[in-house]
């Protein structure tokens, strides 16, 4: 359930990467596909069996970093759901590449015409390691600049 708003302004990373392909047997009519409860098909009186099918999720940070190590360095950002994209921000509180934002007290953050690029740059310096890994793993992995809002 949702209810906490996530505000993040600064840095972030954008991975495109393959959807996560699984195929399942479900119990169905092989004829009437939509017929998957009972033991007996009402519109034709097969037999339901296990038919394989091919299930698509979206992947996700932990499905491309699953590995403890990286488990604390970045956060997903639920701001898509295509299929094949990913954004990330970083988990690193006394840096550069990110605003802080509070949702509880009147705040002004002038952004300036050089942020973008710094904070990218502090980004990467700061998550080599998890980029290069993602690189490795991933379609395309694109450091951008903006604002983003999730509900987690
Ligand atoms: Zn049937």
């Amino acid at each position: 359930m949702s209810s906490e708003l996530n505000i993040h302004v600064g840095a972030y990373v954008e991975i495109t990467a393959e959807p996560i392909y699984e195929i399942e047997k479900v119990l169905m009519c092989t004829m009437h596909r939509d017929v998957k409860t009972g033991v007996y098909c009402p519109k034709c009186g097969s037999k339901l069996q296990l038919v394989p099918v091919t299930e698509v999720r979206q992947p996700s940070l932990y499905t491309l970093l699953p590995e403890d190590e990286y488990t604390d360095r970045l956060s997903e950002a639920e701001v898509s759901d295509d299929l094949d994209v990913v954004y990330a921000v970083g988990n690193w509180n006394g840096d550069e590449t990110k605003l802080e934002i509070s949702r509880y007290v009147a705040t002004l953050n002038e952004i300036t015409p050089d942020m973008p690029a710094r904070f990218i740059a502090a980004f990467n310096a700061e998550y080599a390691d998890v980029l290069a890994v993602l690189r490795e793993r991933a379609t395309s992995v694109e450091m951008k600049f903006g604002v983003l809002t999730w509900w987690s």
